[in-house]
């Protein structure tokens, strides 16, 4: 790296405060972009000075190396988490949340994006995992996003992104997602807070609350290789619901959900998710996939 850091890179930083399990080490480099300009700006020094660059949205779906992450890490700062209403559309910046989304949404009278409510991530997260939940998909209401790159900004319409169960063609770090639009339909706004209502009470009967995890460890196996069967009912069934190793533990509420119970380690989740992985593919023969991603040198069981 030579010459000076441009404004608002920091060195160093801790990243265990911008996850949800609260493990891992820090960035090198760390950067919060106020503008979908400035993510231009740091991609194209990135680019030229030769570092890698990841980016990081709400953090709640992500295991970071203990060693920490070389090169820059980009946060979208809060200047990007508008949401505005337009008709039946709604335009939002790459950090909106969500549940704040969906909430938007069901007040204006649209319906197609109430399965976001309980999933605690930002736009660009969601938009690069296909998130999902109660059958519906971000990939279904989505029309199109604008991607930066150390070339620029560009609009990807979203049948381009190729998106699959859990996964994009967005490609890691050098395509960061600073807003996207959705395409929604009226319907009766009381017949959608209903939904909404009832999409809360299921998740708060399955699963865990107040506790420090990544959600969902593993992908659902496809319906014929498992008997239909949930990756969590295949952990529970391999004797994996409370399993703990070091302070990360499979949660005894929700079996495909690890937690930190305290000062777990980055290294403790991964040695965890092998005994999961192992357990399973020992007594199903089923090789479980995982969902979480990963930042810095981490190889996944
Ligand atoms: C309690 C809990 C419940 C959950 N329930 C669900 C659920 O029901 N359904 C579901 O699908 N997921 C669920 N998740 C997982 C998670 O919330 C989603 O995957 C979410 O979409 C991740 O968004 P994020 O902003 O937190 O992304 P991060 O975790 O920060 O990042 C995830 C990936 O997206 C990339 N990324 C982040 N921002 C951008 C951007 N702006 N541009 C390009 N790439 C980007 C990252 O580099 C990384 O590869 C749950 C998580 C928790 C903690």
């Amino acid at each position: 790296m030579s010459g000076e850091l441009p404004s608002g890179v920091q060195r160093d930083v801790a990243l265990a405060p911008y996850l949800t399990i609260r493990a891992g080490g820090a960035a090198e480099l760390f950067a919060r972009a106020r503008s979908a300009a400035q993510v231009v700006t740091l991609l194209a020094w990135a680019e030229a000075q030769g570092l890698p660059v990841a980016v990081l949205g709400s953090g709640s779906n992500l295991l970071v190396a203990d060693a920490g992450v070389r090169g820059l890490v980009i946060k979208l700062g809060r200047e990007l988490a508008k949401i505005e209403v337009h008709d039946t559309r709604i335009d939002c910046g790459g950090a909106a949340r969500l549940p704040a989304i969906a909430a938007r949404a069901a007040r204006a009278g649209l319906a197609g994006i109430e399965f976001g409510v309980s999933i605690p991530g930002s736009v660009g997260g969601a938009v690069r995992m296909n998130a999902g939940a109660y059958g519906g998909e971000l990939a279904e209401a989505l029309d199109h996003v604008e991607i930066a790159t150390a070339q620029g900004l560009a609009r990807r319409e979203a049948s381009a992104l190729r998106f699959g169960y859990r996964s994009s063609a967005l490609a890691s770090g050098s395509e960061i997602v600073t807003a996207a639009c959705f395409r929604l339909r009226e319907e009766d706004p009381e017949a959608i807070a209903a939904r909404i209502a009832r999409m809360r009470r299921s998740r708060h009967d399955a699963q865990p609350r107040g506790i420090k995890t990544f959600g969902s460890t593993f992908k659902n196996p496809s319906a014929e290789l498992a008997d239909g069967r949930s990756a969590g009912q295949l952990l529970e069934a391999a004797g994996c619901r409370g399993l703990a190793i070091g302070g990360a533990r499979f949660s005894i509420k929700h079996a495909n959900f690890i937690e930190n119970t305290g000062g777990a380690s980055t290294a403790d989740i991964l040695a965890l998710i092998a005994e999961g992985r192992r357990r399973v593919q020992e007594r199903f023969g089923i090789e479980l996939e995982t969902e979480v991603r990963t930042l810095g040198e981490i190889e996944l069981p």
